[in-house]
């Protein structure tokens, strides 16, 4: 059965201090056994945040990596790194790495195969921008993502990967795509997987929404058939909006 996830993405927020009050204030909380938690704070803070929930039921992720293994490639981290500290998942292909950093399918890709050689879990993010959407193009411009980014993997690959639909017209906007047009894309995703892999493959991988969830939609977002929880953007930064969302579905 697939599972029901809930991560955060801190994106650049949160310093040292910031992290731990959060960190103490997570550890005070009640998770439920049905969901896995999950949060990215930036790299600065990812072993303070591994070493402190080590005895919590919350995975630590990382929100970025580079696609080599070592060498001169100054300011980056690899995935031996982030191993190296106990994070074992990351997030790939982030819309604001695909505008602002240049990340392009072929990179991604690459990005992809680094994680899983290196038997890590990639949570893969896809979307369309609005223009997409406003021609009707956002099925096509899916469907394309998935091919570039994910569809030369081998069946056995499947089992460590984790999509995230992110229209990126939803991403830190406040508008939120509804329920019905999550279950659409959610349910295109799975379709397009179990006609280029299998349907057992198809109906055993995480779709989660990402778009400016909070606590008062995401229960009704969560509840569309083929969406298996969220990647949270602002919405994380606080612990008790963030658990509500944890406790949404
Ligand atoms: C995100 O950064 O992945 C995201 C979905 O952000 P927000 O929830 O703030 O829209």
């Amino acid at each position: 059965m697939r599972k029901k996830i809930v991560a955060g993405n801190w994106k650049m927020n949160n310093d040292l201090a910031e992290t731990e009050m959060f960190l103490v204030d997570l550890k005070k909380q009640v998770f439920p056994e049905n969901v896995v938690v999950m949060i990215a704070p930036s790299f600065t803070n990812l072993n303070q945040a591994f070493e402190s929930l080590r005895e919590h039921p919350v995975t630590v992720v990382a929100q970025n990596m580079n696609q080599n293994n070592e060498g001169a490639f100054t300011g980056e981290i690899s995935a031996k790194m982030l191993k190296s500290i106990g994070v074992n998942t990351v997030i790939l292909g982030h819309s604001e790495r695909r505008a602002y950093f240049m990340e392009d399918s072929a990179i991604l890709a690459e990005k992809v195969n680094t994680a899983l050689e290196n038997e890590m879990t990639a949570i893969f993010c896809i979307g369309e921008e609005l223009e997409d959407r406003k021609k009707g193009n956002h099925f096509k411009l899916i469907k394309k993502q998935l091919f570039e980014g994910l569809f030369h993997l081998s069946n056995e690959s499947w089992k460590n990967i984790i999509i995230a639909y992110e229209p990126v017209w939803a991403i830190g906007t406040g508008e939120t795509a509804s329920p019905e047009q999550a279950q659409e894309m959610h349910n295109f995703i799975r379709k397009t997987i179990a006609e280029n892999y299998s349907k057992a493959i198809a109906d055993e991988v995480s779709i989660l929404y990402g778009g400016s969830v909070k606590p008062d939609n995401a229960s009704e977002i969560f509840g569309q058939d083929d969406v298996d929880g969220g990647l949270i953007g602002g919405a994380s930064l606080k612990v008790d909006s963030f658990m509500k969302i944890v406790n949404s579905f």
